[in-house]
């Protein structure tokens, strides 16, 4: 079959991915390149941070889990680490090795440097013979292919007609990377802080700012993100600042993954799309070549 995929992030090429290894025609439509996308602004690191329990996130989590494994790909460690603020989280069981740790979990899994991870992910695309056009697209409608993916992130919203899509920015802070063994995130204050270290850099951060439209970053959030996360992990006292981004997470109250006639919707990843591209881009492999999830 001919498949047009909307959007080239995380969601839109692990799609793609899929959908040509199975035989399809797959061509890519995005706005603007990866590197530009939600998932290249990421932190990286592989858990559902999600409230409310929903048995697809703890599947789709491990099947991610389960690909990064198995792709020895660049940009991508795996790492032991602690979330903290809740001892007994529902989607401990999608993670490799966990373990109670004080007033959290400490466990194992996949962090990913997600810029480095994308130029690779497009280029093992490009090598499954996908096509890459880089234009805004007002409509699925009128497109050269049997079904359409979509796969937009944000913009996925409007395609659909779906007004319950909520930009949620997030703005990180890049550190120099001072040898940091593992990632930390604490829920435990008002907002949550986070520091994910990468080998050359660490991404510290954060915000969740819902109705945010802007990337611009601010000043002064740059130093209450600085100020939390050296409380939060002392060894990043005096670490070089590199730079500041602002990512706008795309939330919806759910992940909607379903086809629609020749249309298969999916989108609203919220702050876990890295967590959950893989998992989903195999259910959509499966919405597009069969008609059904198995
Ligand atoms: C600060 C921050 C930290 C995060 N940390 C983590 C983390 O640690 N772990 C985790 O799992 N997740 C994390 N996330 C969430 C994650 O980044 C998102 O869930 C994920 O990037 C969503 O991927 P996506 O492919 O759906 O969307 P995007 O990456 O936004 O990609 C959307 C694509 O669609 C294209 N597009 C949009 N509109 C149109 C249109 N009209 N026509 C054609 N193309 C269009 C865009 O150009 C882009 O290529 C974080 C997000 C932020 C902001």
């Amino acid at each position: 079959m001919r498949v047009t995929v909307a959007g080239a992030g995380i969601v839109g090429l692990s799609s793609a991915y899929r959908l040509a290894e199975a035989g399809h025609t797959v061509t890519v439509v995005a706005a603007a390149p990866p590197a530009e996308s939600t998932s290249a602004a990421a932190g990286g690191v592989l858990y559902p941070p999600v409230r409310r329990a929903d048995e697809r996130i703890v599947r789709w989590t491990a099947a991610s889990l389960a690909v990064f494994r198995g792709q020895d790909a660049p940009g991508v460690r795996f790492r032991r680490g602690r979330v903290l603020g809740d001892p007994d989280p529902w989607w401990l069981p999608a993670v490799e090795d966990p373990v109670r740790d004080g007033d959290g979990v400490a466990f194992t899994t996949a962090v990913v440097d997600t810029p480095v991870y994308l130029g690779w992910l497009l280029s093992r695309v490009a090598a499954l013979g996908v096509r890459v056009e880089y234009r805004p697209l007002s409509t699925l409608s009128g497109l050269d292919a049997d079904v359409v993916v979509n796969a937009a992130g944000l913009g996925a919203g409007p395609l659909a007609g779906d007004a319950s899509m909520v930009p949620v920015g997030g703005q990180v802070v890049h550190v120099a990377d001072p040898g940091l063994p593992g990632f930390v995130v604490d829920g435990t204050g008002p907002g949550v802080t986070y520091v994910i270290p990468h080998g050359g850099h660490v991404v510290c951060g954060g915000t969740e700012e819902p109705g945010r439209g802007d990337t611009d970053p601010n000043p002064g959030v740059t130093a209450d993100i600085l100020r939390r996360c050296e409380a939060l992990e002392p060894r990043l006292a005096g670490a070089q600042v590199l730079r500041s981004l602002v990512g706008l997470r795309p939330f919806r109250r759910e992940v909607r993954l379903a086809r629609e006639g020749d249309v298969v919707h999916c989108y609203g990843h919220g702050g876990a799309g890295i967590t959950l591209a893989w998992g989903c881009a195999a259910d959509v492999a499966a919405l597009v070549t069969a008609g059904r999830v198995p």
